[in-house]
């Protein structure tokens, strides 16, 4: 049985005192939350300040990116073991704005998925396919070279330990959201391919729908077989929407 598991990606905002709002309204209604693990990914200079917030809630928090090294001479990086010292439970690797405007290549998000992993955090894998791929029909082939690079490196086990996020990259903050039933045949796909491997871990790992999700349409996304959760965007940058989105689980 798999939990859904529904995590806010707050990407490069907030400030000390919109996040100290944000987690307070969180909090104030997550206790009905029952169905479901609930998560938030803050900007590396907030996750202090997010950990002793949510020290005893049942929310737990992840970072957005995490070096695929484990120390030296990277400036600007931050270490898994770093994350670990806080409490961090999640880093998101590959999300596409880091493919897209960082230059991330697949081994470089399979070697932070390794990284993260092996130092004890819970990686969460950003897979999805650009607009002109899905017209092209080359959805599957893009969504499966970026998982078998991470397939490739670790196996199907330790990535089934992990989390998988389909996240279409023309859903990303656009407003438009693949249909339940779109949705649902790549995460199909994803986890068919995964079952290839190893039959148990394709049936165990948890795979989260992102891209334009919301409180008005969580529901139906979360009510497909192959989809266990969401990461969200926009609509986690506000209590009321992302609670809503988390109480769709149970729905
Ligand atoms: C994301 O950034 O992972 C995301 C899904 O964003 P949005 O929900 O805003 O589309």
């Amino acid at each position: 049985m798999r939990r859904t598991l529904i995590a806010g990606n707050w990407k490069m905002n907030g400030s000390r005192d919109s996040i100290a709002a944000l987690l307070d309204g969180i909090l104030s209604g997550v206790d009905e939350v029952s169905a479901a693990d609930v998560a938030v990914c803050a900007p590396f200079v907030y996750l202090s300040q997010v950990a002793e917030r949510l020290q005893g809630s049942v929310v737990t928090w992840g970072a957005q990116d995490v070096s695929s090294h484990a120390n030296g001479a990277f400036t600007g990086e931050i270490s898994a073991d770093m994350l670990l010292e806080f409490g961090c439970r999640y880093a998101i690797v590959g999300h596409s704005e880091r493919r897209q405007y960082h230059g991330e290549t697949d081994t470089v998000v399979a070697d932070k998925f390794a990284a993260a992993q092996v130092a004890g955090l819970i990686p969460i894998l950003c897979l999805g396919e650009q607009l002109e791929e899905r017209e092209s029909g080359v959805t599957e082939q893009v969504v499966a070279r970026q998982l078998d690079a991470v397939l490739d490196r670790v196996g199907a086990e330790a990535l089934a330990q992990g989390v998988i996020a389909y996240e279409p990259v023309w859903a990303i903050g656009t407003g438009k959201t693949a249909s339940p039933e779109q949705a649902q045949e790549v995460h199909a796909f994803i986890r068919a391919r995964v079952a290839a491997k190893a039959a148990a871990a394709g049936e165990a790992v948890r795979i989260l729908y992102g891209g334009s999700m919301n409180a008005g349409n969580a529901a139906q996304l979360l009510a497909m077989a192959d989809i266990d959760g969401g990461l969200i965007g926009g609509a986690s940058l506000k209590a009321d929407d992302f609670l809503t989105i988390a109480r769709s689980a149970a729905a």
